[in-house]
């Protein structure tokens, strides 16, 4: 730029200087010609009409001498010096003599010369003013073509100079946006220009060096990831924000018999269509249990759902299907265990109870004090180790599904008659009196009675153990709209309202409660036998306040 800027300036000096000094050069030569011969050919004028009037006019005498006078100051061409001094001689002869012929005629001749030497110097210098003028034109029509062709040269290569590197920096750094690191820019000039190429080129190595290095560290830790989630016995399926697959490993795709490749960047609820499983899973409720059959064999799987966020912003989501089989196969075995153990157990314990029973009669032989109360102990822990494995095959018969049920029309108060009956004598026992409220004329219900009154044996027995001695039971059955519900309530310890939404859990047992000796599966069976019969079981209970345990059916209208 510099160079092309100077170079212009340069070329507006030259022409300039050049112009000025040509024309200076013609007018001094136009100068010359009006100051040395124009005025001598008007002084030579001059005198020549004086002359005319000589001798008779005095004044012309003076006209010539003054005329005369100027000339001789003006004397500029060769020859012209002695022409002017003759005609001073002449004048002075015509001074002394007006009449002196040869003298006027001497004047007129040398005046004559002069005038002629001047004329010539006029069309010689006119002449030489010519050629100096067209020297002048050409040479300023050579230095003008030279420069135009250097100028039109530079108008057309300049912007290339200025534009080409500023288009090869622009493509590199678009390239640069688009993530093409290895993008470098080439220029040969050693101006701003290549430096600026230079300081992109290094800028552009770095980002390349810190992109590789970055997607290198990606790569492994990818490749970590998938080799922990391929070695998982979970399934794991992951899904963007748009719920398109993005993975799924190795145990996700025998479950759901598809290959990842296959649907990787799928619309999950498109897939779901024709795969009942990726239905389940994209409908379901999180932590249910699922029962799957794949690979020859049937898995427990619990479904579980995690969120992916990136700060506050739902990125994806991740389902994970988590294998519990080898818990279920213990359970099962557990279940099976307590289920032969406690199948087991009854028929001796009956026979205990017999042998207790008959040791009893007066008939076999009396026994005394000390004898009597022993063998009623022997009795008490007989029932309870009954209640026990009652209980316990009770148990494991709802954990194999194998609830058997008798339903038919009941009414309610023969099942709480049966009920309170069979714990009236442990109800005298503490001196509790147990109030039955039965409001007449109750719809009957669809139920299975056993059961019924098992539960509500169930309540009782655990409202006398935790009600104070001599205290009230209240039993009693209502109809709520098309509903009939069964409530047992007593004054005990109550319940925290912490313990309740578990109390119906198995082995579950309210925490700090004095009575240690039951299974804590009293209220799951309660639960299960009223909910197979298409009822449901209740709670109310406060600390200090005593329980309200109940149950609901639906009426028989
Ligand atoms: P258990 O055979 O141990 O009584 P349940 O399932 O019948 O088992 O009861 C579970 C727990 O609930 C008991 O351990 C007891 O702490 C609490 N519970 C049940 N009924 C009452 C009640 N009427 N008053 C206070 N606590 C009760």
């Amino acid at each position: 730029m510099t160079l092309g800027i100077g170079f212009l300036f340069l070329v507006i000096v030259v022409f300039g200087v050049f112009g000025i000094i040509s024309i200076h050069r013609l007018k001094n030569d136009a100068d010359k010609i009006l100051k040395n011969n124009y005025e001598t050919l008007v002084y030579n004028n001059n005198m020549l009409k004086a002359l005319e009037r000589l001798p008779a006019d005095s004044l012309a005498f003076t006209l010539f001498e003054n005329n005369l006078a100027l000339q001789e100051k003006n004397v500029t061409e060769p020859g012209e010096k002695e022409s002017t001094v003759a005609v001073r001689q002449y004048f002075e002869r015509i001074r002394i003599n007006r009449n002196d012929t040869v003298a006027l005629a001497g004047i007129r001749q040398s005046i004559q010369l002069i005038n002629d030497l001047n004329q010539e110097a006029i069309l010689h210098k006119n002449q030489n003013a010519r050629e100096g003028a067209e020297s002048a034109a050409t040479w300023m029509t050579i230095i003008f073509t030279v420069l135009a062709l250097i100028a039109f040269t530079l108008v057309v290569n300049f912007p290339g100079v200025i534009s080409n590197p500023i288009r090869q920096l622009s493509a590199g750094i678009s390239a640069i946006a688009n993530k093409n690191y290895s993008k470098r820019i080439h220029l040969s000039q050693q101006d701003e220009f290549g430096e600026l190429a230079n300081a992109f080129n290094s800028m552009a190595e770095k980002l390349d060096e810190y992109e590789h290095s970055n997607i290198a560290r990606i790569r492994f830790e990818k490749r970590r990831i998938e080799a922990v989630i391929n070695n998982m016995r979970d399934a794991i399926i992951g899904f963007d924000e748009k719920k398109l697959v993005l993975f799924m490993n190795s145990v996700a795709e025998t479950l759901i018999g598809l290959r990842e490749k296959d649907i990787v960047g799928k619309y999950a609820p498109d897939l779901a269509l024709h795969n009942d499983l990726m239905r389940t899973l994209l409908q379901d409720e999180p932590r249910t249990e699922l029962e799957i059959f794949a690979d020859g064999k049937k898995s427990y799987f619990v479904n579980e759902r995690i969120e992916v966020r990136n700060e506050e912003e739902r990125i994806g989501e991740v389902i994970v299907l988590r294998n519990i089989t080898p818990f279920h196969e213990l359970d099962e075995a557990k279940t099976n265990f307590i289920a032969t153990v406690s199948h087991e157990l009854k028929t001796p314990i009956s026979s205990i109870k017999m042998s207790a029973r008959l040791l009893d009669d007066a008939r076999i032989g009396m026994m005394n004090k000390e004898q009597q109360e022993l063998l009623h102990s022997i009795q008490d822990d007989a029932d309870r180790l009954l209640k026990i494995t009652s209980e316990l095959l009770n148990m494991s018969q709802v954990e194999t599904g194998n609830i058997q049920l008798k339903i038919q029309a009941a009414s309610p108060e023969s099942i709480i008659r049966q009920a309170v009956q069979a714990v009236q004598f442990q109800a005298q026992q503490k001196q509790v009196s147990i109030k039955t409220d039965l409001v007449a004329s109750l719809p009957e219900v669809m139920a299975d009675t056993e059961k019924t009154s098992w539960v509500l044996i169930n309540f009782l027995t655990n409202a006398i153990r935790y009600a104070p001695e001599a205290s009230v039971i209240e039993v009693s059955v209502s109809r709520k709209k098309d509903k009939v519900s069964f409530v047992v309530r007593d004054h005990g310890i109550g319940i925290d309202e912490k313990y309740l939404p578990r109390i119906f859990d198995r082995y579950y047992k309210v925490p700090g409660n004095y009575e240690k000796s039951g299974t804590g599966l009293g209220l799951a069976i309660s639960r299960e036998f009223i909910e197979a019969q298409g009822g449901n079981v209740w709670v109310e209970s406060a600390i200090g306040e005593g329980s309200k345990f109940g149950f609901d059916f639906p009426a028989i209208v």
